[in-house]
Parts: structure tokens; C-alpha cells; sequence
């Protein structure tokens, strides 16, 4: 298990710390944060982020899972200058917190589809949200249709953020060094009213059943929840067509004409 300041790096919490200086300056002013903006950093580890955040918004609220690394953080920094929260973000009330968010972090890898579509329950109260996750991760976030990458989780975040990719991080600017290239990505939510929804659950379930045989034909795929080819038609969508031709807005019109139809 490799040891970082003195701390032993625990895999199950996907530490790999930023050492790199010049990584972590362009990961400031990629989040650009201004005094008295509410910062939420999600798994601050060492610090490595945290004391350039802090230096630049005067504070920061902070949500850490490993108990050293929080008993660590709280002697570093003032209370005052630091809210830390010894929490699982996955299961953390962001709504507990003063909006506007703007969240960051350099997330665990192995929680980073969670996180995010827990975080995406959030959108109205959040800013934006800037991330360091792995890179195939950050390239099926961004993915546009017609491309292998496409698929749920581009659709589900698609449909609330534009999503951006702003640099790649290579595995030496970490230690422990992790396997695998990272990304920088953006989140920003969409202006109210893009991709209105008149069931959230309806469409979250059609996104989820028409990847889930992404090879099939809408028709066949979704033949349990649309038994009727009527309703591609009604929305404007092809039942011969394969989910991944499908763009953000045709799942969302797909689903808004289910949610009117009669049961
Ligand atoms: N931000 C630090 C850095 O860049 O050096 C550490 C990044 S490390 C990849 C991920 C951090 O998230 C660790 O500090 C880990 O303990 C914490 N973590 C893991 N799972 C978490 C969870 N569910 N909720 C909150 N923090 C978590």
C-alpha cells in the first residue's frame, strides 16, 4: 500500500492524490473560483486542491469518507475557512447546502457514475460542477449520438448540463499512479426550460431500457414499455432506429408523448 505524507493510500476509497503542481494550478484556473462563491469539494483527500480553493473563494465546504484524512483536514485548516463534512457524497442531502453550488473534486473513480447521477438530482441548486475522472468516463459524459461512446450516462447528463472536456491528465501526476489517462470536465446546467420533463422517472427508465440492448431497434428494444409502434410516430422517432442514433432531445420528446398516453 503506498504511503503519501505519511498517509496510507486506501484503494477502496480510490486515493490517487494530485502531486503534480502544474496539473493542480491548471485545475484552479480551470474552476476560476472568486471570494465568497460556495465551493463544495468532493473527496479533498490531502489537500492538494483544497488550500489553492480556499486561498482563492476565502472558504470552502468539504465532504470527505475517510476518517484520517478528515481528523487530517480539520487541523490544517480554520473552522472557519473550512466546513468539513465526514460523509459518503453518494448519500450526501445537497440540498442541506446554501445554493448556488459550484462543485468540484478530483472523484474517486470507483463511485463516479453514482456520484454523478446522485449530483444530477441537484441540478437547480447547482452553478457548475468541475471533475477529474477517468478519461473513457469523461468521453461517454460528452459522447454526442452515432458514436460507441454515446449512451446512458451521456443522455442522462445531456439532458440537464452541457457537458465539456477541458484537458487530459496523465497517470504521473498522481500517487499512488493510477492505470488509467483522467479528464477535466465541465458541467453546466442547461437554462430552465431545455429538455423539460414531464415524468423525470419515466424518462430516466426509457434512457435506461433502450441502452440496455442498444444493438435492437427501439421497437424491440422498448417493446415492454412501448407496446404501441404508434407512439414513435406520435413523437417523431423511427421504431426501426437503434437508441445510439437518438439524440437528447428525441428521448425527451419520446418520453413526454408516454407520459401523456393513456396507461
Ligand atoms: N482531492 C484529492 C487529490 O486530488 O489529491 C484526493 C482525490 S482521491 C482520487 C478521492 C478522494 O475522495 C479521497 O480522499 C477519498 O477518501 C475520497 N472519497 C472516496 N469515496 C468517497 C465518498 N463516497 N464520499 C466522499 N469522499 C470520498
Amino acid at each position: 500500500m503506498a504511503e503519501v505524507q505519511g498517509h496510507r493510500a486506501r484503494k477502496r476509497f480510490g486515493q490517487n492524490f494530485l502531486r503534480d503542481p502544474n496539473v493542480i494550478r491548471r485545475i484552479v484556473v480551470t474552476i476560476d473560483p472568486k471570494p465568497g462563491e460556495h465551493l463544495v469539494e468532493i473527496g479533498p483527500g490531502l489537500g492538494a486542491l483544497t488550500e489553492p480553493l480556499i486561498e482563492a473563494a476565502g472558504q470552502l465546504t468539504a465532504i470527505e469518507l475517510d476518517r484520517d484524512l478528515a481528523a487530517r483536514l480539520r487541523q490544517r485548516f480554520p473552522a472557519e475557512r473550512l466546513r468539513l463534512i465526514e460523509a459518503d457524497a453518494l448519500r450526501f442531502d445537497f440540498a442541506s447546502l446554501p445554493a448556488p453550488l459550484r462543485v468540484v473534486g478530483n472523484l474517486p473513480y470507483n463511485v463516479s457514475t453514482p456520484l454523478l447521477f446522485h449530483l444530477a438530482d441537484y441540478a437547480d441548486r447547482i452553478a457548475d460542477m468541475t471533475f477529474m475522472l477517468q478519461k473513457e468516463v469523461v468521453e461517454r459524459m460528452a459522447a454526442a449520438p452515432d458514436s460507441a461512446a454515446y449512451g446512458r450516462l451521456s443522455v442522462m447528463l445531456q439532458q440537464r448540463f452541457a457537458v465539456r472536456k477541458c484537458f487530459d491528465v496523465p497517470p504521473g501526476a498522481f500517487v499512488p499512479t493510477p492505470k488509467v489517462t483522467s479528464s477535466i470536465v465541465r458541467l453546466t446546467p442547461l437554462p430552465a426550460g431545455t429538455h423539460t420533463l414531464e415524468d423525470p422517472e419515466r424518462f430516466s427508465r426509457l434512457v435506461a431500457a433502450a441502452f440496455n440492448q442498444r444493438r435492437k431497434t427501439l421497437r424491440n428494444a422498448l417493446k415492454a414499455s412501448i407496446p404501441d409502434p404508434a407512439l414513435f410516430v406520435q413523437a417523431g422517432i423511427d421504431p426501426n432506429a437503434r437508441a445510439e442514433t437518438l439524440a437528447v432531445e428525441d428521448f425527451v420528446r419520446l418520453a413526454n408523448v408516454l407520459a401523456h398516453a393513456p396507461a
